[in-house]
Order: C-alpha cells, then structure tokens, then sequence
C-alpha cells in the first residue's frame, strides 16, 4: 500500500505585504480570489490519476494568509481533495489565518467544512513590535482570534511567534511568551526573524536604517524560549516548534520524514514518488497555466542520490526525536554509515550529535548549529564518487 500523502493548497493573497515578508504573498488582488479557488480545483482535478487511491491524511492551507479566502473557497477546495483521493477520517485540516482579519462565522464554517487546526500569525505581544513588522494587527486580536477559534470549536490552535527583532531585549521576548502561555495555545511555532534578501526590511538594512540582531543573542533568545515552554508543559519535538500532548502537527511532519505531499496553488511545492515539483508562481501566471493546461508546473526534477540522502538527513534531524539510522538504509538501500560516516562521526566528537534509545539526534547545542551538521553531511555526499 502507498504512504499516507499529504496535500498542500497555498493561498498567495494577504491584506497587505509586511516588510519581512518573502513569501510568495500579494495584496491588491482580492479580486483574484474566487477564481483563484476555482483554479485549484481544477488543479486537483489535474493531479487525480496520479494520487488516485493515495489516503490523505492532512491538507495544509498557507500562504499568504489563508484565513482571508471566502471560507467556502475553502471547503470546494477540501472538497475536491476527497474527491479525488481517499481522505482520512481524522485527517488534520490546517489553515494560517491573520489575527487581525479572523472572523467568528468564517472560523465556524471552516470547521464545518472539516477544519480542525488553525495558525495564528501572532508574531508578538508587543505593539512596537508588531508596527515595526508591519502587522496589522494588535496584541488583543490575537486574544480575540484565539478565543474566537475556541468558541468555533478549532481542535488545535497554533501561535507563530518571532524573536531576534532588532532592540529586543530578552525581557521583551520573555513577556511575548509570557502573553502567549496566558492565552494557553495547543501549539506554539517560534521563527528567528531573518533578513531575507530583496525585501523591504533588506533594504532598511542595507539603508542602515535597521540593525539586523546578534546571532549569539538570538541563540540564546531560542534557548530561553525552549526553557520556558518546556516548564509550561510544552514538548519541544522539532526545531521550531513546541506542543502540547497530541497537539503536534502531523502535515508537518510529513515534510520532516521526506514524505510525498502535493503542492498546489501558485508557487507551491510538492515532492511525490521521488520526484519534486514547483508551480509558477505570479497568482496571475498561475491562473492562465491552469486554464490553458489544467496544471501549473513550472519545474519538475527527480533530486540525484546525494541530494536526496542529505535532504532526508536535514529534514529528518530537525525532529527532536532525530531518526533511526536503519530508516536511512531501508529508503536509499545503503547504511548511514558508508553513505556518511565521516561527518556523523565529527560531529558526534564535537557535541552536536548524541545516540539515544538506538536514534541519532541533534544533542540541544546542536539544535542550534543544525545547519552546519546539514551542510557537513551534504558536503561530504557531494564529495563521494559513486553515490549517485
Ligand atoms: S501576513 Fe504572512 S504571508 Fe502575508 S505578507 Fe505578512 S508575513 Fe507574508
């Protein structure tokens, strides 16, 4: 039997472009949206000889901000995933939603339409720093949300977090998660804030305007953090992300394990029986690539052996929990030993990597320096002859 897929719609449209922003995000173009729905429709309908038969077991929304479609955009677009694929009868249904445009109505008929997990965007309980993000919304409506999601009767709520914003103090980012365990989420996601290039924070940056943090500060901002969530009941289980029993984010993990997921929606990103596929992804583009072709797809590629292996090896060291190395020779049919021995080793020496219970893991200094264990283990596979 095939593995569980997951499906990804992503929704590019948001009131208006905050200045960190990279994603693949438009506002203007309110217009678009019901024609935009109708198009993933069509896309899925594109996608049903190949996930025929294929149990989902969850549908993400993200974008851009979900939250904002007409909610019975929403629902055609669940629909049309269980029609063309089984879905899973507990299947997890997430939406991202914006705290300053939630709506009590939307959030009930969302659940209705079988939604039972929803992220808020809250990003910080402090209103400087939610002005300096170019948010718009305020503390209290991420109180609101939270408790508008409780009374529609969303089974999982999520709270985004952002920290190493430029001043922030340790006490500043200890009194945002002190407000965010007040509310008393199921789920909290905490994202650095980065400097990505071509936005308009950049160029703040690049104007010397804005002083990007100190690495070493945010690291230890990310430390407080973990310890704080950890004394609230809440389990870390992936690098950015901490939940209450049960309340994990099983679409996510998917990613984390190197599972299949259909992406779909513009720019959006799949990975189905080792093959990776990107959508075009002006909301425009994508619209006319659906009408004249029923699909989207902007870049098809099949990743050659070593990607594969370091992708699976970054991915799956991101869960707490890391990964048993057997998993690793039953996918790629070689042991981690052969296929990456040398850097494992290193970093096992410098404290970055600990066995436990028969897993490799990051050990928590290496939680920190996950990338730099990511690229050793790409380097040294890009560097073997006769993987590929
Ligand atoms: S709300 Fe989210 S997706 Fe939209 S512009 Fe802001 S950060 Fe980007």
């Amino acid at each position: 039997m095939s593995a569980p897929l997951a499906v990804y719609a992503h929704v590019p449209f948001c009131l208006r472009v905050c200045g960190y922003c990279d994603f693949n995000a438009h506002a203007g173009m309110d217009g678009l949206k019901r024609a935009y729905a109708d198009a993933v429709v069509a896309e899925i309908e594109g996608w049903r000889p190949r996930i025929a038969g294929r149990a989902v077991a969850s549908i993400a929304f993200g974008g851009g901000t979900p939250g904002e479609m007409p909610p019975e955009s929403l629902a055609a677009i669940i629909g049309a995933v269980r029609a063309a694929a089984p879905l899973a009868p507990d299947a997890e249904i997430g939406i991202e939603a914006n705290p300053g445009t939630t709506s009590g109505a939307a959030l009930r008929e969302l659940v209705r339409a079988g939604v039972n997990r929803v992220s808020f965007g809250a990003q910080s309980f402090a209103a400087a720093e939610l002005a300096f993000l170019d948010r718009i919304h305020t503390p209290e409506a991420t109180a609101a949300a939270l408790a508008l999601a409780r009374d529609a009767g969303v089974a999982s709520v999520n709270l985004d977090l952002m920290y190493g914003l430029p001043g922030q103090s340790p006490a500043a980012w200890e009194a945002t998660l002190d407000h965010a365990l007040r509310l008393a989420p199921d789920h909290l996601s905490l994202y650095a804030l980065t400097v990505e290039p071509g936005t308009p924070l950049a160029a703040r940056v690049e104007r010397g305007e804005v002083a990007p943090a100190d690495p070493d500060r945010v690291a230890d901002l990310y430390e407080a953090a973990g310890e704080r969530l950890e004394a609230a009941g809440y389990r870390a289980y992936e690098l950015s992300n901490w939940a209450r029993p049960g309340h994990e984010s099983r679409h996510n993990r998917v990613y984390w394990t190197y599972g299949d997921y259909l992406g779909v929606g513009a720019g959006a990103h799949g990975f189905l029986d080792g093959e990776r596929f990107e959508n075009v992804a002006h909301p425009r583009a994508y619209l006319q690539a659906v009408a004249r072709d029923g699909r989207a797809l902007a870049r098809v590629e099949r990743p050659d052996a070593a990607t594969a292996m370091s992708d699976w090896i970054a991915l799956r060291l991101r869960l707490v929990e890391g990964f048993a190395p057997a998993a690793f020779a039953d996918r790629f049919g070689v042991s981690l030993a052969a296929a990456a021995g040398p850097p494992f080793d290193a970093c096992r020496e410098a404290g970055l990597l600990e066995e436990a219970g028969g897993r490799l893991r990051l050990t928590r200094r290496g939680r920190l320096l996950h990338n730099e264990v990511a690229v050793r283990a790409l380097d040294h596979l890009r560097g073997r002859a006769g993987v590929a």
